[in-house]
C-alpha cells in the first residue's frame, strides 16, 4: 500500500456535500430519516452499513439521481460528480478508450482518456472490448471513465464487490494512490469494515437511518490487512 503523506494539496474550506434532514421513504417506510452529513473538500470517507440500511439510497440522493428524497442537499460542483458501481457498467458495443471519452468532448479529451487508461493500468487496452478485460480491468476502466471528468466528488457504491480477495487489495492501493494524486473528495460505500478502515480517514456507520457512528482513523493510519491497528478500529466500529 502507498505511504500516505501529509504534504498534499491543502483542503479547500467549502464542504464538498452538505446535508440537512435528509430523508428518504418507500411506501412509507423510512430508509433515511433526516441525514446531517457534512463531506470536507478532498476527504476520503467510507460508508459501512449492513444490507439494507440505505447505504446506495444516500449515495444515489447525493448524486442526485433520486428526486424523491426531502430536506436540503448541497454540492459545492454538481457537474463535476462521478459515480463508479459494483458493476462496471461499460456499454459492451463500446471499445474502452470509448466507453471512458463517453459524454466528454473537446479536442483534449482523447488525450485525457488515454492518460486516464494509463493511470489505472491499462495502457495499451484502449481498442479492447469491455467483454475481453477481466472484473479487475472492468473496474479499472469505470475508475479511468469517472476521472476524466476531473471529479471534484467520487461516489463510489461498493466497486469491489464483484472482485476476488487479491484483486480487490490492488484495486484499494489503486483506489488510494489516485486520491491521492487528485485528491477529489471520495464516499466509498461498503459492507467491508476491514477496507473502510484501510481506505479511508473518515468511516461512517448508517444505521436506522442515521450516521450511527463518525470514527476519524486517525495516523498513523492502517494501511494493510494485517496491520495490527487494524483490530483496535475493528473494535471501534
Ligand atoms: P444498501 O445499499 O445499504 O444495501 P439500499 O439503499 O439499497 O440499501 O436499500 C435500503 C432500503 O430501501 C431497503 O429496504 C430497500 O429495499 C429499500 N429500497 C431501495 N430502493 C428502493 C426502491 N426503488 N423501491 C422500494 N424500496 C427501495
Ligand atoms: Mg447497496
Amino acid at each position: 500500500m502507498a505511504t500516505h503523506t501529509e504534504q498534499l494539496t491543502p483542503l479547500r474550506t467549502e464542504p464538498t456535500v452538505q446535508l440537512r434532514g435528509l430523508t428518504r421513504s418507500f411506501d412509507g417506510r423510512t430508509v433515511l430519516d433526516g441525514i446531517d452529513l457534512d463531506l470536507p473538500a478532498g476527504q476520503f470517507t467510507a460508508l459501512l452499513g449492513h444490507s439494507g440500511s440505505g447505504k446506495s439510497t444516500l449515495l444515489r440522493a447525493i448524486a442526485g439521481l433520486d428526486h424523491s428524497v426531502t430536506g436540503s442537499g448541497r454540492l459545492s460542483a454538481p457537474e463535476r460528480v462521478s459515480v463508479v458501481f459494483q458493476d462496471s457498467r461499460l456499454l459492451p458495443w463500446r471499445r474502452v478508450l470509448d466507453n471512458v471519452l463517453l459524454g466528454t468532448d473537446g479536442r483534449e479529451a482523447e488525450g485525457k482518456g488515454r492518460s486516464a487508461l494509463a493511470e489505472v493500468g491499462l495502457a495499451g487496452r484502449e481498442r479492447a472490448w469491455p467483454n475481453e478485460l477481466s472484473g479487475g480491468e472492468a473496474q479499472r476502466a469505470a475508475l479511468a471513465r469517472s476521472l476524466v471528468r476531473e471529479p471534484e466528488l467520487l461516489l463510489a457504491d461498493e466497486p469491489f464487490g464483484a472482485l476476488d480477495a487479491l484483486t480487490r487489495i490492488r484495486m484499494h492501493v489503486l483506489l488510494r494512490e489516485l486520491w491521492e494524486r487528485h485528491r477529489p473528495s471520495v464516499l466509498l460505500v461498503t459492507h467491508d469494515v476491514d477496507e473502510a478502515i484501510v481506505l479511508a480517514d473518515r468511516v461512517l456507520v448508517l444505521d436506522q437511518g442515521r450516521i450511527g457512528l463518525d470514527l476519524t482513523i486517525d495516523r498513523p493510519h492502517p494501511r494493510s490487512y494485517r496491520d495490527p491497528l487494524l483490530g483496535e478500529y475493528r473494535e471501534r466500529l
